[in-house]
């Protein structure tokens, strides 16, 4: 069942999202027999901070303050696993990562990103990628890489931070 994205309201319960996305990612390294060790849970809990992609260097300091080895490298190999895992998504135009609200079966991502304010949308992806699928069939194109990746402007920033155009004048 997929749920309406909360991500582009800002007043919603975010404790609720963090609660859901570390019992599902507990359920589904459990069935795959896959460890989520602490450091990995926390560099996930880390990234659901909130719904604006994380760099992996912004993780290092809390992961620091936790008492965790913060070598970039312990921090990359967290979040291999956890993109192994299908737990988070890299954002290669921000360089960043999210986590995923619907983890388990396999699925690229398709995300509408504010550029303003970063907060980051993951689309139900299935109709995108089926269009590019067959488009990419029919010129004989074959796909390597295929997350979809939206920039525009999310409901609270096209009202907080008018364009000029907008504007009124002083
Ligand atoms: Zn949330
Ligand atoms: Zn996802
Ligand atoms: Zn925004």
């Amino acid at each position: 069942m997929s749920k309406q994205p909360l991500s582009f309201q800002p007043e919603h319960d975010h404790d609720h999202c963090i609660h859901e996305a570390l019992k599902k990612a507990r359920g589904l390294c459990a069935e795959r027999k896959q460890r989520l060790t602490p450091i990995r849970e926390l560099v996930l809990q880390l990234i659901w901070k909130s719904h604006k992609p994380l760099g992996a260097y912004e993780l290092l300091p809390a992961l620091a303050d936790a008492g965790f080895n913060s070598a970039p490298p312990t921090v990359y190999r967290a979040l291999d696993f956890l993109q192994t895992q299908g737990l988070v998504h890299r954002i290669s135009s921000l360089n960043a990562f999210i986590g995923c609200p619907h983890p388990g079966p396999s699925h690229q991502g398709c995300f509408l990103i504010c550029r303003a304010c970063n907060s980051t949308v993951e689309l139900e992806s299935a109709p995108v990628q089926n269009a590019i699928h067959n488009s990419a069939a029919h010129l004989g194109f074959i796909i390597e890489q295929e997350t979809v990746e939206v920039v525009g402007l999310c409901p609270n920033c096209q009202s907080n931070d008018p364009s000029p155009a907008q504007r009124e004048p002083e």
